[in-house]
Order: C-alpha cells, then sequence, then structure tokens
C-alpha cells in the first residue's frame, strides 16, 4: 500500500480548512477567533503526536509504532513498512553470516580475520586450538602479540605472502604449522593455520629413510667392487666371456655407487637447512677452480670451454654445496653436448643480483620437460642419460642448495640450439 501526499492537496486542505472555519466563525460574527480556535486545535494535534512520536522512537519498547488516524496514521504505517523491512534485510544478512560462519568452522584450518593493521577481527574454533587464540578477548590484539616467533615477525615484516611460513604453534610446541596470509575483501587479511606436523614427520621419515638406506647401501658395493677389481687384477687369465661378466659388473656397480654418493649428498643437502659452516666465499675463485678441475671430464668429448668470471665476486654460504651446485651444472654440459661442442661459462653482477650462467650448444631440452628437470630421477632420455652415468638428482641437488642459498635456477633452451642454466643470487646470499 503507498500513500502519496503532493504540495498541491496539502495546500488545497489548508486553505479548506481556514475557508470553512472562517465561514463558520462569518456565521456567527467571530471570523478571527474561529479561524484561530481551529488552527490551534490542529497544532495542538499534531505536537500530540509529535511528543507521542519521540517517547516511542526514544522510549518505546514495542517495534509497533504508537495507533493514529489521518495523516499521523500514514506517517506511523510508512514508519512500521520501513522497521520491517529493514528487519527483514537483517534477518537474510545475519542468515548469510551464519552460513559464513558454519563454512568457516567446517575448515580443517584455522582460520582468522584480521585488519590491515593485522588486528584480529574474527576467527574459528580450530584457530583458537591452534594458535591459542581466546573470543572474544583476544579481538583487536595484534597478531603478532600473540604469535611471537622470529620467523613470523619477519614473514609480516617482508610484506610479501606468497610464500607460507613455516613456524610452531604458540600453546604447543609439538605442533608444526603452515601459516599463510593473504588479501581478503577490501581492506581485511586472512590468515589460514594448518597442521603439517604430521606431513613433517613422515617427510622427516622419508629423509631418515633414504639416507639410512644409502649409508647401509655403501659397505657391501665397496665389498663388491673391491672383489671384482680383485679378480680383474689377478694374474690369472680370465675367459672371455668372465672377463666381459666382471667388466659389466664392474661398470653396474660404479653406476650404483655415483646413485648411491648421490643420494647421501641430497640427503644431507635437504637436512642441512640450518647450516653452521656458511661463510664467505669467494664465487669467483671456486668457480675457476672449477672450470680447471672439470677438464679431466672434457678430455674425452674435447669442448672449448670459455670462462667470462668477473673478479672477486663473494657470496655468504656453503662452499662445499656451492660447488656441488655449479660443478653439477657444467657436468651436464659436458655430458649432453656432442663433441667438440663450445660452452661458455660466465659469472658477473646483474644489477643487484649475482648471475652465474653455464651456456652449451648441445640438444636442448624441449619446453614441456623444463619445468621437470629438478624433479628427483627425471631425466629426460633415460636411455642417454645412463650412458652418461646420469641419475636424474643432479639437477635436485642444485635446487635445495640454491633454496637455502637465496638463489634461484633458470633454465633457457632452445630444441637443438643448447641450453643455459643460470643462477641468480639474490641480494640475500651477498649479504
Ligand atoms: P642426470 O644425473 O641424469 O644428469 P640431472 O638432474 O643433472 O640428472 O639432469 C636431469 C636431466 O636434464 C638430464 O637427464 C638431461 O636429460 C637434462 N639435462 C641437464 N642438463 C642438460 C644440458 N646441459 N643439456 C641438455 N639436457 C640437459
Amino acid at each position: 500500500m503507498y500513500f502519496r501526499i503532493s504540495a498541491r492537496k496539502l495546500a488545497t486542505r489548508i486553505a479548506s480548512t481556514i475557508i470553512v472555519s472562517g465561514f463558520v466563525g462569518y456565521l456567527f460574527g467571530q471570523t478571527f477567533l474561529v479561524v484561530s480556535l481551529v488552527s490551534i486545535g490542529l497544532l495542538t494535534w499534531h505536537y500530540n503526536h509529535l511528543f507521542k512520536l519521540i517517547n516511542w522512537l526514544w522510549q518505546g519498547k514495542s517495534i509497533s509504532p504508537p495507533q493514529a488516524s489521518g495523516i499521523w496514521g500514514r506517517i506511523y504505517d510508512g514508519l512500521y513498512r520501513r522497521i520491517r523491512k529493514q528487519r527483514q534485510k537483517q534477518k537474510q544478512l545475519n542468515e548469510r553470516i551464519r552460513k559464513f560462519r558454519d563454512g568457516a568452522e567446517a575448515l580443517p584450518d584455522g582460520a582468522l580475520v584480521l585488519s590491515t593493521e593485522l588486528t584480529i577481527l574474527w576467527g574459528n574454533k580450530k584457530a583458537s586450538q591452534l594458535l591459542g587464540v581466546r573470543w572474544p578477548g583476544d579481538v583487536g590484539q595484534r597478531i603478532d602479540n600473540l604469535i611471537r616467533f622470529p620467523e613470523f615477525s619477519k614473514y609480516l615484516d617482508s610484506g610479501n605472502y606468497d610464500s607460507p611460513c613455516l613456524t610452531i604453534s604458540p600453546i604447543n610446541n609439538e605442533l608444526q604449522l603452515e601459516l599463510r596470509m593473504m588479501a581478503y575483501g577490501s581492506d581485511q587479511i586472512l590468515l589460514l593455520a594448518r597442521d603439517i606436523s604430521k606431513i613433517q614427520r613422515l617427510e622427516e621419515m622419508r629423509r631418515d629413510f633414504v639416507a639410512n638406506v644409502s649409508h647401509e647401501l655403501k659397505t657391501p658395493l665397496t665389498v663388491v667392487r673391491g672383489y671384482v677389481e680383485m679378480v680383474q687384477a689377478s694374474d690369472a687369465a680370465l675367459e672371455p666371456h668372465w672377463q666381459k661378466a666382471f667388466s659389466t659388473i664392474e661398470t653396474q656397480v660404479s653406476r650404483m655407487d655415483r646413485l648411491v654418493e648421490q643420494l647421501l649428498v641430497l640427503s644431507r643437502v635437504e637436512n642441512n637447512v640450518e647450516d653452521d659452516n656458511r661463510q664467505q666465499v669467494d664465487l669467483s675463485r671456486l668457480i675457476l677452480t672449477i672450470v680447471e678441475d672439470v677438464q679431466w671430464l672434457n678430455q674425452e668429448k674435447n669442448h672449448t670451454i670459455n670462462d667470462y668470471i668477473a673478479a672477486d665476486i663473494k657470496v655468504y654460504g656453503n662452499e662445499h654445496e656451492l660447488k656441488s651446485a655449479c660443478m653439477n651444472l657444467l657436468s651436464n654440459a659436458i655430458a649432453y653436448t656432442p663433441e667438440q661442442g663450445v660452452i661458455d661459462v660466465s659469472l658477473r653482477n646483474d644489477g643487484n643480483k649475482i648471475r652465474f650462467s653455464v651456456k652449451d650448444n648441445g640438444p636442448g631440452i624441449k619446453p614441456e620437460h623444463v619445468n621437470r628437470l629438478t624433479e628427483r630421477f627425471f631425466r629426460v632420455d633415460k636411455s642417454r642419460s645412463r650412458n652418461t652415468g646420469g641419475s636424474g638428482l643432479g639437477l635436485a641437488i642444485v635446487k635445495h642448495v640454491l633454496n637455502h642459498h637465496h638463489a634461484e635456477l633458470s633454465i633457457e633452451s632452445e630444441w637443438n640450439k643448447g641450453s643455459e642454466f643460470i643462477i641468480y643470487f639474490t641480494t640475500k646470499a651477498v649479504e
């Protein structure tokens, strides 16, 4: 039901009231008095309703406005309609919030909604269990007052939330947490906390298993190799088929030995995240040594190895690991480039980064394989890689070494033209 009132209608009403009261007053010879009395009566009626309205607005408990007829009845009806609409909207909004909260409670992760000033606005039950946030006591607290670990403070200071922050729970130091932050709405931040203790334990078990198995395999391999070498070196001439058999055993044992050695290196590098042997490493000198060392690897293929090494470039890290990573790239270039190839090794400052590159004019790598090269045991061409003695672990080792040296690997390759493996050390690696 709608009610409209126009200025014309209002003016007509006032004019007709004055005319009618004036006419009645005229009949009794008291025009002014009657018009005044009617006007006062009307004003009193309006003021009475104004008082009722104010009382209801400020003190009334009922949601329905007072009853009235005429124009005030219309006003009260209009107000009542608005209140009803508002309540309906409120109900819908509450229903949506309830659904959102139910959804957030069903999440297997702790979820906290933070303001841009990092104060806590809301969170689910799981967030209380993982982070010890109390409701509603901690609403308005800054998140770094509750999670006070240095790694989390650094993560917040960095302002870069692309990768997660790994930390332990502030209420239970056996719980390992992965914290992720992301923009939420226009001016809020969502913090998700995931319990990764089980995954970390499994990962630790896997690493220990690989390290132990590799370690245990070393002894039997050394024994077999010793006996094979002993038989091969003995004066008694072996029949040709035995000679072939022992030579095959020797090749395979050597391959297995290299594989086990690389597995051990990989698990050492993986476990070496908090490394005590970090120091300033003269990268220029290290690369020059590597270029000299690989000459014996190059005897068979006779590649031209050019070096463009800028002097005095230093980074902070583990010299042994850095050597193993750079050596891997160079020995791969030698192994996969056909004879008489050209390999360029360069080291230079590139803006605020340090750039080390090994470029060859070998077979190149197809684009679909490039992203998988650093996976363990990934080899583009298994049979060719086997012939070169490859295990598929070399670039996985490189990736792990670079991970904890603030460095990244970039691979540029063109099929049938050659490849370039580039390591970028960021400013953090230099500091
Ligand atoms: P591998 O021990 O087999 O060399 P890597 O992890 O070092 O293992 O390398 C993975 C794969 O990447 C190799 O099997 C090879 O197919 C490819 N690859 C690495 N370096 C080069 C290169 N310079 N040119 C062409 N292919 C390469």
